[in-house]
């Protein structure tokens, strides 16, 4: 249920809303709109009469939230929200974002030289997982804590953004004293201990939609996060499985703006995992910031050919500043910046 509170509502008047909120035994969240505030109430209360709040002051009237997802949901906030990733760099609203770097982190210096050449053609942020999903156990599983060190040291001398990967619950804290945004990767987008843990913490989340999930599982997951209090959540569209076989994962990107149409959360697509090939990158990324996508999170590498993970997929520094042109002309095409 939403309350929508009159333009001209009192704080106090909110205050006392949400404190009639939480004596129903349900959670309140207040998100405060350019036009007016509107106090969420979710929880599973459906017995409970809940109609005489339409006499409170200041209050205008009562919506019920009619999607499963709640505070995830455009009937809650109409408006689309924004995502500050560094102090002042946001992913959401005209600008298009793009995050960019090697899958995994390998070197200090190969980072670096990674981090320049795409923040030189444009990047606000740099990815690179420490700690890697791997299919087999055999694979490379990251540098753990010297690749958070060397992240958190190329930020200092890019500005980039850190975007890297959480695993599991006891490696949140770690992670997020590295990290300016926590990954959620598709393999745990219904780790519910997970997502409840990134969603206890202060930093920003990107969850990776599941490699089989639908969209409303989609965006049960990030309610999960928003539920615990953070509402910092940003979508990543990865590509989902299918019986397609000249992809590594079939890219829908119809998600796009049916996400946006259904859920104020900022949308993000990433072509990489979308497509598996390198050549099939640029192509899909332009298609995305022409779905509307909020930003790109893609996979660079200055020596494909020796990539410790995902080397087929990865595009080189200058394929990359050439799509990022390509891109910037769409954005501009359509109302937006690059
Ligand atoms: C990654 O970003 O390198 C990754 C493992 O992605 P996903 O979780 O989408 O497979
Ligand atoms: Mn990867």
């Amino acid at each position: 249920m939403i309350v929508v509170m009159k333009p001209k509502a009192t704080p106090q008047q909110v205050e006392h809303v949400k404190q009639l909120v939480q004596e129903m035994g349900l959670t309140s969240h207040v998100i405060v709109g350019t036009e007016r505030t509107v106090v969420a109430a979710v929880g599973d209360k459906r017995g409970v009469d809940k109609s005489f709040l339409e006499n409170t002051e200041g209050v205008e009237k009562i919506v019920p939230i009619l999607a499963p997802y709640k505070i995830a949901s455009r009937e809650t906030k109409t408006e689309p929200s924004e995502v500050e990733i560094r102090p002042g760099v946001r992913i959401g609203g005209k600008n298009v974002g793009v995050v960019a770097g090697p899958c995994t982190v390998e070197s200090r210096d190969g980072l670096l030289r990674i981090a320049e050449a795409v923040k030189a053609a444009g990047a606000i942020g740099l990815r690179g997982g420490a700690f890697k999903p791997r299919t087999s156990p055999y694979s490379f599983q990251g540098l753990g804590e010297e690749g958070l060190k060397y992240l958190a040291e190329v930020r200092e001398q890019t500005g980039l953004a850190i975007v890297t990967e959480v695993m599991a619950v006891d490696k949140v804290e770690m992670v997020a004293a590295y990290a300016d945004v926590l990954q959620i990767g598709a393999r745990n987008m219904q780790n519910y201990n997970l997502l409840q843990a990134v969603g206890q913490q202060g930093k920003p989340v990107m969850l990776k939609r599941g490699m089989s999930a639908t969209l409303e599982e989609f965006l049960l997951a990030a309610e999960y996060i928003i539920s615990q209090g953070n509402r910092n959540v940003i979508l990543c569209e990865r590509g989902i499985r299918t019986f397609e076989q000249y992809v590594r994962n079939t890219l829908p990107l119809a998600v796009v703006p049916e996400l946006k149409r259904v859920s104020h959360l900022p949308v993000v697509v990433d072509p990489s995992h979308g497509t598996g090939h390198a050549y099939l990158v640029p192509a899909m990324c332009r298609a995305a910031v022409a779905a509307g996508a909020d930003g790109l999170i893609i996979e660079v590498h200055d020596d494909p050919e020796h990539a410790v993970s995902d080397g087929a997929q990865s595009i080189t520094p200058e394929a990359f500043a050439e799509v990022m042109g390509e891109c910037a002309k769409i954005a501009q095409a359509i109302g937006r910046l690059l």
